[in-house]
């Protein structure tokens, strides 16, 4: 039986717990919304029930088609078991569609399809705004060695198009999203972190209608509604 004891960390939008047993720890998803690296802050009443279940409906199909995540058991509506990995710190976004910091950045209008898929590193440092790095920079910094680097890029390419084409069965577009990936002890690289409308831009393919945390982050109004619709679309 898990047991869960003391409180490992608290991130903007979940709570870490140690247990009785030292490979395993246990996520409890909140309802707390940060946008901006923390400069805007609310709650989505229910978030972190969708955000919980999505991540781990998602995490079982990633396991199903051969990618190592950290998932290993949904405990309750807001809480779940995982690996215990340490974190690369590197948010990687891949993209899709032009959108966010993209379209500014290259000033291109949102919604403009990328010929290729793009791959993105930011370093996670809060301090410092998660600035973007290269795959130089990663190494010479050694957030990550070169075989973990090219385990992450793959797996990400690998994870994009497998979602892709689940999303466009439930008529939503998977724009872009943030992935993070963690080292068990034995030095194996596992998708980590979550994937849901916190992390991702989802758009419904017919309306183009957001259906993700880009409404919160641009006060668009319905955000509880959009992250039920896409649990209902995920879930059923
Ligand atoms: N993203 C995230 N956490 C971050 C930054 C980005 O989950 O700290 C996700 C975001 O939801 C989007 C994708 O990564 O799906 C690309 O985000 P972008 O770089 O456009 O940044 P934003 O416009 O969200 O600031």
């Amino acid at each position: 039986m898990l047991e869960k004891k003391e409180q490992l960390y608290e991130g903007k939008a979940k709570k870490v717990f140690a247990t009785n047993d030292p490979d395993l720890v246990i996520v409890s998803y909140k309802d707390d919304a940060t946008a901006f690296n923390g400069a805007k802050k609310g709650t989505i009443a229910g978030k972190g029930v969708v955000n919980n279940r999505m991540s781990n409906f998602l995490m079982e199909k990633l396991e199903k088609e051969g990618i190592p995540t950290h998932y290993v058991k949904e405990l309750s509506e807001r809480e779940t078991a995982v690996k215990k990995v340490s974190i690369v710190p590197l948010e990687v976004i891949v993209r899709n569609i032009a959108a966010g910091s993209l379209s500014k950045r290259l000033g291109i209008p949102e919604g403009t399809p990328m010929k290729r898929t793009v791959i993105e590193y930011c370093y996670k440092c809060d301090a410092l705004d998660d600035p973007m790095v290269n795959e130089y920079h990663i190494l010479a910094m050694e957030y990550c060695t070169e075989e973990e680097l090219k385990t992450i890029a793959y797996l990400a390419l690998k994870i994009n198009a497998f979602l892709v084409k689940y999303f466009a069965s439930i008529n939503v577009e998977l724009v872009d999203f943030k992935l993070e990936f963690g080292k068990t002890r034995d030095g194996k690289i596992v998708l980590a972190d979550e994937i849901s409308p916190d992390t991702c831009r989802f758009w419904d393919a017919t309306t183009h209608e957001k259906l993700d945390k880009d409404r919160f982050r641009r006060d668009m109004g319905g955000v509880e509604d959009a992250y039920r619709e896409m649990m209902k679309r995920v879930l059923g």
